[in-house]
């Protein structure tokens, strides 16, 4: 009766202790404790088959070169391994992957070694020295597969629970990529749509305002193109930490596109005035934070941004309005380079909508030949003409007092100008042989022709000079070739390439709109151009503007020290063209000596002027 209490005190123990939850360590060491207690174990060891790693696996298939690793071992006392020990471990383990026996009893010197097979997963080994009663022994074994089964049902769960972590954080992982932006890991246009929509149904439903500012990095095409897109990377990493910055939790930051950045302000309160001034607080933020000069290696480079915005809920508007309309407000604060955040107003879609008007109207122009060039003469510091610029004029009763800067970067967009481009190559090139057939004074050397971006990117470009030059019969050495200093920077490789090209013709580069863009000294002193021109707007009032004086005086003596001429554009008043003579600018072209005349003005100018006076 003593002996039937004692075994069921033991089995009751040693049973309470392995049940004790699905935690393999935890339950192993409770359950070594009591066996400790209840039965005289010195020690105990679960081996369990790993990978080359070491990582507990599942046994699969072939027993034969099954590394196993040791994954607890407890002893009572601090007793070293020694030789005779490990080897009768390593039977015992060895033993149980040949017979997969559930238990098995060795017996060594004055140890007992009780091991069990934990299915598919290992061995679990007990050593004792005192032995116990076989009576006692043989009650315990199903405890032991008990034990076993506990030490399997917790493996099992333990790399169930590893496996549903790893799918997991696989699944966090995609879930991340889904909604983010790879590069600066800001919200991507996914996202911030359905943000959008959100924030929108949310500002309906509860009468209240919310906003989305669209921003535009100005400048950044130039540095990704001169300096490389591993900096232009950067920086937009960069802008991306920077914006994140100055927003809130629930705002969104998002990549748009290549530079262009929306945040998304999504409850800006119950009043629009209110969302405007957060707006406007948030804009000039935006703007302190994209000119902070951006440090990328030893270089600093400097940065600005054009924005535009649109408040929300706006009547039947749908979350793509709203972003086109902020894109449209953001268009219109580039094109008037504004330093602040433009709304977006009506008027600018009924301009996209004139746009798409000009379009077709210059397909049409261009089939119905309306086209024609004025020729604006250029003069040295003798009043001598030296050579004039083509400028394009659309003869049409609409359109004959418009300047071609409204509606070449239209054709621009539209890739209208490269047959526009083409006509104005060719025309040029055949009015000017006539006008030396009709006798060009010697002081004239060039005539100067703008050519777009979207030209210089054009294949065979330079083969369609080549064919227009020889089919007017004009000598190369005559024409010069106006790039600005804008679409010189963004296109550089094909300028340069381009320009070396034309070198070894004999036809010139001039670089126009000079001081506006953001050249490289680097660049410039490379690129083989013989004549930059200054812009206008930095020729206006010179004698009276300090400002513009200084930057006239750097551009003049930047020329000098490159071996380039100078040219000042926009020469309105005789106190102008003193004061560049004063700085040293020999070379003008402006309101102040002639508009740009029709070509059978041109002709009689250049008659009345040289030839009649003969
Ligand atoms: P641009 O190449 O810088 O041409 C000079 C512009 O300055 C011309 O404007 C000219 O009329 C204007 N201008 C000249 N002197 C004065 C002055 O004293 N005061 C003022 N306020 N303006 C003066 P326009 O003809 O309206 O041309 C504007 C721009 O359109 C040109 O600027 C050029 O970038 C572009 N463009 C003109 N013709 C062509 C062309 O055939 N192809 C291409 N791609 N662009 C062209
Ligand atoms: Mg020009
Ligand atoms: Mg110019």
């Amino acid at each position: 009766m003593k002996k039937t209490l004692q075994i069921i005190s033991i089995q009751h123990e040693l049973a309470m202790a392995s049940g004790n939850g699905l935690d393999l360590d935890e339950m192993f060491q409770s359950f070594m404790q009591a066996s400790i207690a209840c039965l005289n174990l010195t020690s105990a060891y679960l081996f369990l088959f790993s990978d080359q790693a070491g990582s507990p696996i599942r046994f699969i298939g072939d027993t034969a070169n099954q590394i196993f690793s040791q994954h607890i071992s407890v002893s009572s006392q601090n007793t070293a391994h020694h030789e005779t020990q490990n080897k009768i471990l390593t039977r015992c383990v060895s033993e149980h992957i040949s017979q997969h026996d559930f238990v098995s009893v060795i017996f060594s010197d004055d140890k007992f070694y009780h091991s069990f097979s934990i299915p598919e997963h290992g061995v679990l080994v007990f050593e004792r020295v005192l032995e116990i009663e076989p009576i006692i022994q043989n009650s315990l074994e199903p405890i032991f597969k008990k034990l076993a089964l506990s030490c399997y049902a917790c493996l099992v769960h333990q790399s169930l629970l590893k496996e549903m972590s790893a799918r997991k954080s696989a699944e966090d992982i995609i879930a991340h990529q889904a909604a983010h932006d790879e590069l600066t890991q800001l919200s991507n246009r996914r996202t911030l749509t359905d943000n959008l929509k959100t924030s929108i149904t949310y500002c309906i439903e509860n009468n209240k305002f919310g906003a989305l500012i669209f921003i535009d990095l100005n400048q950044f095409k130039s540095i990704n193109d001169v300096m490389g897109h591993d900096i232009g990377d950067k920086m937009l990493k960069e802008v991306a930490n920077r914006l994140k910055g100055i927003t809130r939790g629930k705002d969104t930051v998002a990549r748009f596109g290549g530079d262009e950045f929306i945040i998304l302000l999504p409850d800006l309160g119950d009043f629009e005035q209110a969302a405007e001034l957060v707006v406007n607080r948030t804009a000039t933020r935006i703007l302190d934070v994209v000119e902070e000069p951006f440090l990328i290696g030893d270089l600093i480079y400097n940065i600005s941004c054009s924005m535009g915005y649109e408040i929300f809920p706006a009547l039947n508007g749908s979350s793509c309005d709203v972003i086109k309309h902020a894109d449209l407000a953001m268009y219109e604060a580039k094109t008037l380079r504004q330093r602040i955040a433009i709304r977006y107003q009506a008027s600018m879609s009924e301009k996209l909508n004139m746009r798409s008007v000009y379009v077709t109207e210059l397909k049409n122009a261009l089939k119905n030949n309306e086209f024609m060039l004025h020729y604006q003469p250029q003069y040295d510091a003798n009043d001598e003409i030296i050579g004039a610029e083509a400028l394009l004029r659309w003869n049409n009763p609409k359109r004959l007092e418009e300047s071609p800067d409204i509606y070449i970067p239209i054709a621009e967009d539209s890739e209208l100008i490269l047959a526009i481009g083409d006509w104005v190559l060719h025309e040029s090139c055949r009015q000017l042989k006539i006008l030396q057939e009709n006798g060009l004074p010697d002081s004239f050397k060039k005539l100067s022709i703008n050519v777009s971006a979207k030209q210089l990117g054009q294949e065979n470009f330079f083969e369609n000079i080549c064919r227009a030059i020889k089919t007017s019969g004009i000598d190369a050495k005559q024409m010069t070739i106006e790039i600005t200093e804008n679409v010189l920077i963004s296109r550089i490789h094909d300028a340069m390439l381009l320009i070396s090209q034309l070198g070894d013709i004999g036809v010139d580069c001039a670089i126009d709109d000079f001081g506006t863009g953001y050249s490289s000294l680097t660049y410039l002193r490379r690129l083989p151009s013989s004549l930059i021109k200054i812009d206008r707007n930095f020729v206006r009032d010179i004698h009276k503007d300090a400002e513009n004086r200084s930057i006239a005086k750097m551009i003049i003596a930047l020329g000098e020290n490159l071996d380039m001429n100078i040219l000042a554009e926009g020469v309105e008043c005789e106190e102008e063209l003193q004061c560049l003579k004063d700085l040293g600018c020999y070379q003008y072209q402006g309101f102040y000596f002639s508009r740009p005349l029709a070509f059978d003005q041109f002709v009689e100018l250049v008659k009345t002027r040289y030839l009649e006076a003969c």
